[in-house]
Order: C-alpha cells, then structure tokens, then sequence
C-alpha cells in the first residue's frame, strides 16, 4: 500500500456552511487560488443544489483550476447528482461526491427508510454519476456510528457500481482513535485496492485530528479536512494539524502528503481575513501564540537552542518573523536578540531604558510584535539622543 496521502480540503463546502463563514463566489475564487497554491489534492467547491451561490462556485472553480480535482457534494438522488454534474461541466478532473446516511439514528428519526432502500439509493446515485464522471465519491454520513456489518455491505456495493473512494465520516464527532481506526481497517480489509477509503471527522471532543490519523494508520488514504479547522459546529479536523503531524512525527506517521507547508501560515491568514472570525490565540500551528515563548526561563533555553522549546520551524509553516511575540515575562536577553534581529544596535542604556518601557506597556498588552517593538526602540533612541 502507498505511502502518501490524499488531502481532501472541504474549506469551501464544509467550513463555509458553518456559523460566520459563507462566502461569496469571488471569495471561494481567492481562497481557491491559496489551496491550489497550497497543493490540496481535491478541493471540494460546493454543495450545488443547495443554493445558486454553491453552483457558481463550483462551476467558477471548475473552470479556472486544471490542475486539481474539483469536487461538488450531492444527496443520493437523482435531482443532486444532476446538478452537481452540471456544475462540474467545465472542470478538467470533476469528482462527484454523494452522501447518505447510513447510521441505525439517522436512518430512523431522520431518513424513515429501511437499510435495503439507503444501499439502492446510494447504489444508484453512484450509478448515475458514473455516467457523467469517472471520478465518484460515495460517503456514508454518520458512518462511524454505523452497524458495522451494513456498512461493509454499502461499502462494497457502492464501489462495485463505480465509487472510487468511499468516505466513512465521524459526522458527530463522537468516535476515539482506537474505535475509529478498527472501524476503518474493517473496510479497507473490505475493499482491498478497490477503492481508497477516507475519512471526515469532526472535532465535538477534540479529537479530529487524532481520530483522522489513526485511520490512516488504519490504512485510510485519504483526509478530508478544512484550514484552521472550521466547519459545522466544533469544526472539522485542522489542515495543517494533520499535515504537520505527519511531517513533524515523520517517525511515527511515515506517510507523505502534496503540501507545500510554507503556504499553511498564509491560508491560515487569508481564510480569517475572508470569514468573520481567526483561529484562538493558542491554536496549534496557526495561532498568533502557537511559536510564542514568553517565561523568561523558555526563552533563555530557546536562544541557547531553539530545540529545547521548539519542535516546529515557524519558518517551516511560513509565519514572518514579525509574527512571533515577546511577552512581560520575556527577559532582557531576549529583548536584546529581538532587537539585533531587527536591525538595531542598542547600548546598554538604551537596552536598560527600552527593558523599562517595554515591560510597562507588555504588562498592559499582553504580549508585542516587531512594528511596537520597533516603535518603542525608536522612541528610546530619540529619547537618548535629545538627552545627550
Ligand atoms: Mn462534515
């Protein structure tokens, strides 16, 4: 079995149907042009016919990017898979991505139908996109929770009427790694080299991430996920947690992806700019303190080696320099190394008198960037000079 893994962004689909993140068809265009940049081996554009905006999206995305295979989400019937195979006319690698549920809850509180007609319909979707792509998703929403039995039976009936890649999503986000990664290597024993088997997990514990690698240790193939987690409630499982993970934990996680990790910081910076809101200050990666070292003691063993704190290289996942923030709790050694860093030379009364300024305004701000360091260094050197 190969080693690499396929990266599925749902930014667009999942992430933008969430609270605070729709987008308008010319933003879904720039945030498209940042994941091409990025290396997303699919990029799913839409849900079609959930509204006009979802069409064009996709059908925009189809016909600017070549290069990447543009998926378009539908309901297993007849009216979707038309309408998702209309907006994937122009699309140069289209990919038909069709859902049912398939969980004992869902099939009885929400869908009333038996499992028998969930396989038909799902069966003949898939059927019925193949005739328009060759290259057909098919995902069983709430399949983590499903009997594991039934969904083996839609797995294998759904890739013997043309699904390439079978999705068993954690919908809810209610699975654990150990649970979750038995229930994928179920199907990928099932399917064999049929089929590659995904996964979509949602972070409601906190464990998407977790819960998405030990699938692919499970045999899983490929991730689907969203820049700085977003999606329907807790989010989805975070880009560039799981591409990190495998990067960084090489060791551990020795598969590879088509990420060009650098572009993780400014997709991170340009999805924030474009929704409402940014990820949490102490988000893993992405986050404004995710290379902050502020105690003293962290920042004097940091400077003596950057290993003894640091497992990531900001510069790895491309956060500038002026990103990175010093605290009150920073000592004057690295105050000192900032200020080189940024092109100063300071005596040491300068250094004593901007340590002063900058430990009284850090206590208020709660940590600094390099423009208010800069500004307060200025201020000192004027200071000094008008005192000489
Ligand atoms: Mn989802």
């Amino acid at each position: 079995m190969s080693n690499r893994v396929y990266i599925f962004d749902t930014t667009l689909r999942d992430g933008e149907q969430s609270p605070g993140c729709s987008m308008t068809v010319s933003e879904k265009t720039r945030m498209a042009h940042k994941l091409v940049e990025l290396g997303v081996d699919i990029l799913e554009a839409g849900f079609p016919i959930a509204s006009d905006g979802d069409f064009e999206a996709v059908d925009a995305i189809s016909r600017e990017f070549h290069w990447v295979t543009v998926a378009a989400l539908a309901r297993s019937c007849t009216l979707d898979v038309e309408r998702a195979a209309r907006a994937l006319e122009h699309a140069r690698r289209p990919r038909i991505h069709t859902f049912i549920a398939t969980s004992e809850i869902h099939l009885k509180h929400k869908l009333k139908k038996s499992q028998e007609q969930v396989l038909d319909e799902a069966v003949a979707a898939v059927e019925l996109a193949r005739e328009h792509v060759d290259d057909v998703e098919f995902s069983a929403e709430d399949g983590a929770r499903t009997d594991p039995e039934y969904l083996e039976k839609i797995s294998k009936a759904v890739v013997a009427a043309g699904a390439r890649t079978v999705n068993i999503p954690d919908t809810v986000g209610y699975s654990t790694p150990k649970e979750y990664g038995a229930i994928i290597g179920r199907i990928v024993q099932a399917l064999g080299d049929c089929a590659i088997v995904s996964v979509h997990c949602h972070d409601d514990l906190g464990l998407a991430a977790a819960n998405s690698l030990a699938a692919v240790e499970a045999g899983a193939r490929q991730i689907e996920c969203t820049i700085n987690g977003i999606g329907e409630r807790a989010g989805n499982c975070s880009l560039e947690e799981v591409v990190m993970v495998m990067k960084t934990r090489h060791d551990m996680y020795p598969y590879s992806t088509g990420i060009n990790t650098e572009h993780l910081y400014s997709a991170s910076e340009l999805l924030s700019s474009i929704i409402t809101f940014g990820p949490q200050p102490n988000k893993a990666i992405v986050g404004r303190n995710a290379f902050a070292h502020e105690a003293g003691i962290h920042q004097d063993g940091y400077l003596k080696n950057k290993s003894t704190y640091e497992v990531i290289d900001p510069k790895s996942v491309g956060v500038p320099e002026g990103k990175l923030v010093l605290g009150k709790h920073s000592g004057r050694h690295a105050l000192n190394q900032r200020c080189q860093d940024l092109g100063f030379s300071l005596t040491r009364e300068e250094l004593d008198s901007l340590y002063h300024r900058f430990t009284a305004l850090a206590d208020r701000k709660k940590g600094m960037m390099n423009e208010e360091i800069i500004a307060l260094i200025e201020q000192t050197q004027a200071k000094q000079v008008a005192a000489d």
